[in-house]
């Protein structure tokens, strides 16, 4: 990636740096974080990158040094005390588990009372916090109660609803928030990217600048957004029955990666359904998809506001529900018939 558009996803997250180093400065970093927000801001990223400060043996106070032992490890991804949880995939069916299982959190409990290869602090990363089984949260709420010394957990989420009170009360909540489609855009063209196309990726984005870069990179994949758009906005135009049948998605085999791209679905036709309802209320300058503004237009007598708000309701629940491995062909067919 080219090394500007690495800062990229700090983009508008500067109060949250400034924090982290502080809390480095003072000695004073906390022994377990929740990152919150919607995906694509950036959490990930900033997590790892506040783990290597915190690891690398030669911090300059602003970044990590890049040389140093720690450095050079965690950069090839095998440093000794960086410890990564999410949810496995199961071998016989290929599907992620539902859940990060008791089992999981054992195990790391078990390699955190072993002695620091480096020394230093043991550095725990967990995506998809919110999918802790309940007797994995129980575990895990054991090491946040008496962590071991020098130990720092950043714990990652969409939703700190979805964490059980009683972790969120041991670890201090750091939220994300989308980042100014203006300032991504700016940030592009300094970079010395064309000013239409900075503009368009950047609300495309919705302020997720993880997002912008993975359009900024991939072309063909902002070229595939587009397409569903549209296919979405004619989808509302056909009749119900020819609607499953007409949605190759639903012919593909359930698998791991079908989540994924279920949830991309998903995310689409909430912006189309938000598009229309600012077109409704005459807000077209906000608009995200305003590249198809007209077609846009055209479908927004079908719909009243109360039935819009209750699609985009069904959708929000969706995405939750497609996260805990419910039969999604099942989910989109009833939701492409109740349009
Ligand atoms: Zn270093």
């Amino acid at each position: 990636m080219n090394g500007t558009l690495d800062q990229l996803p700090f983009l508008g997250h500067n109060n949250i740096l400034e924090c982290l180093h502080s809390s480095l400065k003072s000695e004073r970093v906390g022994h377990a974080y929740v990152f919150v927000g919607q995906k694509d801001l950036g959490k990930t990223r900033l997590a790892r990158y506040f783990l290597q400060c915190i690891a690398c043996e030669d911090f300059s106070g602003v970044h990590p040094c890049q040389t140093c032992r720690a450095c050079t490890a965690l950069g090839k991804g095998i440093y000794a005390d960086f410890y990564l949880l999410d949810r496995q995939t199961d071998v016989k069916t290929g599907k992620i588990k539902k859940n990060i299982s008791v089992e999981q959190v054992k195990k790391l409990q078990s390699d955190l009372s072993q002695r620091s290869f480096y020394s230093r602090y043991k550095l725990i990363l967990i995506h998809n916090a919110h999918t802790l089984s309940d007797s994995a949260a129980n575990a895990l709420l054991k090491s946040l109660e008496e962590p071991h010394k020098k130990t720092v957990f950043i714990l990652l989420c969409q939703n700190e609803g979805s964490l059980p009170a009683t972790v969120l009360s041991r670890c201090q909540i750091v939220r994300f928030h989308p980042v100014p489609t203006k300032l991504i855009s700016r940030f592009l063209q300094e970079a010395g990217r064309d000013r239409k196309v900075s503009d368009h990726i950047s609300k495309l984005s919705g302020g997720r600048a993880e997002l912008a870069i993975q359009y900024y990179e991939n072309p063909q994949k902002y070229e595939e957004y587009k397409e569903k758009v549209e296919n979405f906005l004619n989808f509302l135009e056909i009749p119900i029955y020819k609607r499953i049948e007409s949605f190759s998605f639903l012919k593909k085999t359930p698998s791991s990666e079908i989540a994924a791209e279920a949830s991309g679905y998903v995310c689409i036709w909430m912006s189309v359904l938000r598009d229309i309802m600012l077109v409704r209320q005459n807000s077209e300058y906000h608009t995200r998809n305003y590249f198809m503004l007209e077609k846009i237009k055209k479908v927004s007598h079908r719909f009243t506001n109360k039935k819009l708000t209750e699609l985009l309701q069904s959708l929000r629940a969706m995405l939750g529900m497609i996260d805990q491995n419910i039969n999604i062909k099942l989910l989109f067919e009833e939701f492409l018939i109740s349009i």
